[in-house]
């Protein structure tokens, strides 16, 4: 018995691996996914003409409209009501009034200060003050931030840095949580105007605001000293004295904020594809990418962002891997489970999309198999440039063993692309996992995989242009997605979710 089930798995690994059984077939459509194909598309989902994307704006419906007439011309089913529309009733909120006084001065909005938020103070608010230092775990020892309105200082690099401690303040139950990033006053303003661009036209929610929304300001240097009379730089050695009691003893200041929002009605749609399976139809395989980005920032000549990478990429995958399957089932061989295609609008905006998604499913969420999200997938980054043969795959493993192995398997059979985990470390400080739209699925216990390919320079700036997508390389990561899916698809038994 033993020595029989040895030489089984000696056959079996000098033999390769399994899933080369299925990789004929899948090969005729998985090479269907060309580089030239991918450009076609992106050279339009992200061209100027789509003015970035952003959601509610002529820019993402041009988008919404090319992704539909893709899926008619497809031959995919209109899931929604005979459309391949979602509807998504948002809610942009926009800042209207915004100002802090101190003593007898006013700072407005986009001058010493800016304000990110949703949280309408209703009407003047006087305050004290807190300050808490950097606001780490041992800052907060020193001080109560419970309903407070708190102060801390960063270091002034880029916002996203700060996103981390701004929700964990608000976790930790701050009231407002206010920023003194140090830099000189030109950096401030360089701050100010990035700013201006991305809140500056509103923010959208799901649920219409109630006032309560976070509330978080920026403040100059300037105004941190008038706030608390004495310099930044004693504010800065307060904060970093080894003696933690330091911070308690800069003095709440006091001040009166105000912020007033208006909050109006945006329409607008996910755009869906269904591919029904041939013999497991009521099992559902989410393939997936957002089609919104953040519009037009800025000043400059240049100023429409156009997300070639972020998620032109990933949308123009789903748009040729549903080319591809549904080719595949037009020769009679189409996926034994059936195939959802999921553009989402409203990522950049909270994964607004998604969720609306999850809380409105068109297939039950017990029948749907799992969540196969691609958000930026066109580039290579620093960690990878002399090997750009690569994919982060972040969640694989969180939610289903067999959905890790089978996407190992399944690349190694096929694209053979080394799958980087960097970003899959639970305790990595970007936590990507939950940052995409598959984390509204990983949420509801559906396995998830979420392939990425890095942080890069032009994140989220208008220089994310099609001009710099490896359109070899994005080929082989939406192929390996397809494959992927393949055999998510054709598998006997449906994969097994069980959580970590
Ligand atoms: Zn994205």
């Amino acid at each position: 018995m033993k020595k029989s089930i040895l030489s089984f798995l000696f056959v079996v690994l000098i033999t390769g691996i399994l899933p080369a059984q299925h990789s004929d077939l899948s090969k005729k459509y998985g090479d269907q996914i060309t580089p030239s194909e991918l450009k076609d598309y992106l050279s339009i989902i992200a061209s100027d003409s789509m003015e970035g994307r952003k959601t509610g704006t002529h820019g993402q419906k041009m988008a919404a409209t090319f992704i539909e007439e893709h899926f008619r011309e497809a031959g995919l089913k209109a899931p929604v009501n005979n459309t391949y529309r979602q509807p998504v009733e948002l809610y942009s909120t926009k800042v209207d009034e915004v100002y802090l006084r101190i003593g007898t001065e006013r700072f407005d909005n986009f001058g010493e200060i800016v304000y990110i938020g949703t949280g309408d103070s209703g009407g003047e608010v006087p305050a004290d003050f807190i300050f808490i230092g950097r606001g780490t775990e041992d800052d907060l020892k020193q001080v109560d931030i419970k309903n407070r309105v708190v102060v801390a200082l960063t270091s002034g690099g880029p916002m996203s840095s700060t996103r981390a401690l701004t929700t964990s303040l608000r976790e930790k139950g701050a009231k407002v949580v206010v920023l003194a990033p140090e830099s000189t006053p030109d950096e401030f303003m360089a701050l100010v105007d990035r700013m201006k661009g991305f809140v500056g036209g509103g923010e959208l929610s799901l649920k219409k605001p109630d006032g309560s929304g976070r509330s978080t300001f920026m403040i100059s240097k300037k105004v941190a000293e008038k706030l608390f009379s004495v310099s930044y730089d004693a504010l800065k050695a307060a904060a970093d004295n080894p003696n933690k009691e330091e911070i308690k003893k800069i003095k709440p200041g006091k001040g009166i904020y105000k912020v007033s929002v208006k909050a109006t009605p945006v329409e607008t749609e996910n755009i869906l594809g269904f591919l029904e399976g041939t013999t497991k139809k009521d099992e559902v395989i989410i393939i997936g990418a957002h089609y919104d980005h953040i519009g037009m920032t800025g000043t400059g000549e240049d100023r429409i962002n156009n997300g070639a990478d972020d998620d032109g990429s990933g949308t123009v995958s789903v748009l040729a891997i549903a080319k591809a399957f549904a080719k595949a089932k037009k020769d009679g061989v189409g996926p034994g489970r059936s195939i959802l295609f999921l553009s989402v609008v409203g990522e950049e905006q909270g994964l607004l999309g998604s969720q609306h998604y999850v809380e409105h499913p068109l297939y039950p969420l017990a029948n749907t198999v799992v969540d196969l999200n691609m958000d930026m997938i066109g580039r290579t980054d620093a960690a990878h440039k002399d090997n750009s043969n690569y994919v982060y795959v972040i969640g694989s493993n969180r939610l289903s063993a067999e959905l890790h192995k089978l996407n190992e398997d399944v690349n190694a059979a096929h694209n053979k692309l080394a799958f980087d985990y960097t970003y899959n470390d639970e305790n990595h400080p970007t936590n990507l996992y939950k940052r995409s739209d598959h984390w509204n699925f990983a949420k509801n216990g559906i396995p998830i995989i979420f392939y990425f390919d890095g942080i890069h320079e032009d994140y989220h700036r208008p220089s994310d242009e099609v001009s710099k997508i490896d359109f070899d390389l994005l080929a082989k990561r939406a192929q390996c997605v397809f494959y992927v899916a393949w055999e998510i698809a054709n598998r006997d038994k449906r994969i097994v979710a069980d959580p970590k």
